[in-house]
């Protein structure tokens, strides 16, 4: 039977609960234990697959195929798993197993209720869950803030457990913020003290509390926080700002959490084996370079609805030894003001990433455009990679080439709906999604970046390439170095004169690790920093295509 930690969040959200969950879990996996973590979604709607990315960050998507909250990215980069979608437990799915037992009778005659039934429900599919992989601690993170109307059956789940369980097998922490007055400079640790009062009037009663603070706490108010809340004063641990998330589990454990934590569940002593670990955290710190891309999609200032393209950057510069610094372009503005797409000489690198619908199609055509007949290194990622298979096939003469998902009666649909998914009514979960084997060619781009010839990649689209296009773009310089479903599905697309124009059908910043960077976000990178020279147009790039008419 596996261990568990739940970790709760008092105060406010956005305070990186999800980082300190993840780095909970590091500091007891370099400790030689098998580790998994499991998201609790305390909202309605089944997956995250139908919420909006840019109010609740990105959909994650799992190898196989679920579309998760973007924590479930963080436990995969920080514990190098794959983390599975059953370990992405939401509300809609725990509600419609109940109520799916209830029609089918299984508790006839008894009233239905959120005690015992639905807490019930809750624990059943965390001990499922634990049981995978001979698992032997799994971190539970629950969402949300204490005293969320919401997360109220999680946190009475989560009291009961304890009980069943047994207190050495169950550990809570409680992730809080202890802001700074600006004027004294004190830390102030009321709002830590009310956020416990809470959870323990839920009767869990917090083993350790994780301060998000400025400045390491003093000792003031560690102690203030111990004895009010009733903690152990060395279980009072602080997470300061860093530089790089992946330290935080460092900074945690030098405190002492990782001996803390293995005392309070009982498990023998033993020592943390850091080196791989540190040295990930080294190369994302010792970056002599600097990179610069422009990432170009719309509402593009909400990075938080890119979190993997982020890491998978991060991951690709620290290879690289580089800082990649990210600027969003808006590409609407270059619809507006075409010239405006001249900004994107300042980039080594353009990248578009994933998207759906029309808005910012054209902005994002004019912006690989210019990437490729400026050879500046361009990386397209899904709608990426479709938004570049329609610039080229403009560029070849097909004038009016365009996507169906932007232009529903497009007389020249090089991107089309995929004929399985016409008949496809409801929206949740019904993508093509997660890991599907692509053949790669060799002697190409991505054979030098991938050096296989067969890998996994993860997806969640609904268009593709329209294979009556192919042979049409491929004689006329267009190079499909990757494909799938027995070569039926385009997946990567290069273009062999230019330094790096690349895209890819899947998203592989969700494979991305620190490291262990995404290929072609390596390939990107790599030609980014090998690329900083002044920008000239081309005429060899202008005339690739025409050339080969
Ligand atoms: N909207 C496109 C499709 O459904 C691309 C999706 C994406 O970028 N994830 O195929």
């Amino acid at each position: 039977m596996a261990k568990f930690v739940f970790v709760t969040g008092g105060v406010m959200s956005g305070i990186g609960k999800g980082v300190i969950a993840a780095s909970i879990g590091k500091i007891m996996q370099v400790r030689g234990l098998k580790v998994t973590a499991i998201k609790i979604d305390p909202y309605l709607n089944y997956d995250a697959g139908t919420m909006n990315p840019y109010i609740h960050g990105e959909v994650f998507v799992t190898e196989d195929g679920g579309e998760t909250d973007m924590d479930i990215g963080t436990y995969e980069r920080f514990l190098d798993i794959n983390v599975p979608k059953s370990h992405n437990i939401t509300t809609g799915q725990v509600y419609l197993s109940v109520i799916e037992q209830e029609r089918r009778g299984d508790f006839l005659g008894k009233c239905v209720q959120i005690i015992p039934h639905v807490t019930d429900e809750i624990k059943d599919r965390l001990r499922r869950v634990s049981r995978e992989n001979s698992t032997d601690l799994a971190i539970v993170e629950i969402g949300g803030t204490v005293g969320d109307i919401e997360s109220l059956p999680y946190l009475e789940a989560a009291r009961e457990f304890r009980l069943e369980e047994g207190g050495s097998n169950v550990a809570n922490v409680h992730v809080t913020l202890v802001p700074v007055l600006d004027v004294v400079g004190e830390q102030k640790t009321k709002p830590t003290q009310h956020s416990v009062q809470e959870l323990r009037r839920i009767g869990v009663q917090p083993d350790i509390i994780v301060a998000r603070s400025k400045a390491p706490l003093k000792s003031g108010p560690k102690r203030k926080i111990a004895l009010f809340c009733n903690v152990d004063e060395a279980g009072v641990f602080t997470s300061t700002d860093m530089e790089t998330v992946y330290q935080s589990p460092l900074l945690l454990d030098q405190q002492g959490l990782g001996g803390f934590l293995l005392q309070r569940l009982q498990i023998e002593k033993r020592n943390p084996t850091w080196g791989r670990w540190g040295k990930i955290v080294e190369t994302h710190l010792s970056t002599g370079k600097q990179v610069n891309i422009a990432i170009c999609g719309k509402y593009a200032e909400l990075a938080d609805c890119y979190v993997s393209v982020n890491e998978a950057l991060k991951d690709a510069g620290a290879a690289c030894q580089a800082k990649v610094n990210l600027e969003w372009i808006e590409t609407d503005d270059f619809e507006k003001e075409p010239e405006k797409v001249r900004i994107l000489s300042r980039f080594d690198g353009v990248l578009v990433p994933g998207g759906f619908g029309s808005r910012g199609a054209e902005g994002k055509i004019r912006a690989i455009e210019y990437a490729r007949t400026h050879d500046i290194p361009f990386l397209g990622i899904c709608y990426g990679f479709q938004m570049g298979v329609v610039e080229y096939a403009r560029n070849i003469g097909i004038k009016d080439a365009s996507s169906a998902e932007v232009e529903s009666n497009s007389k020249s649909p090089v991107i089309d709906l995929m004929p399985e998914q016409t008949e496809v009514l409801e929206k949740g979960g019904t993508m093509r999604l997660g890991a599907h084997e692509i053949r790669i060619d060799p002697a190409t781009t991505a054979f030098d970046l991938y050096k296989r010839r067969t890998v996994k990649e993860r997806h969640r689209h609904r268009y593709e390439v329209n294979p009556k296009y192919i042979s049409a773009l491929t004689s006329r310089g267009l190079r499909f170095s990757g494909k799938s479903d027995s070569d039926h599905r385009m997946e990567i697309l290069e273009l062999p004169l230019n330094k790096f124009h690349f895209a890819t059908q899947f998203h592989a910043e969700f494979k991305s690790r620190p490291g262990a960077p995404s290929p072609p976000y390596f390939g990107f990178v790599k030609a980014a920093v090998d690329s900083k020279t002044p920008v000239l147009e081309s005429s060899r790039l202008l005339a690739q295509s025409a050339g080969r008419r």
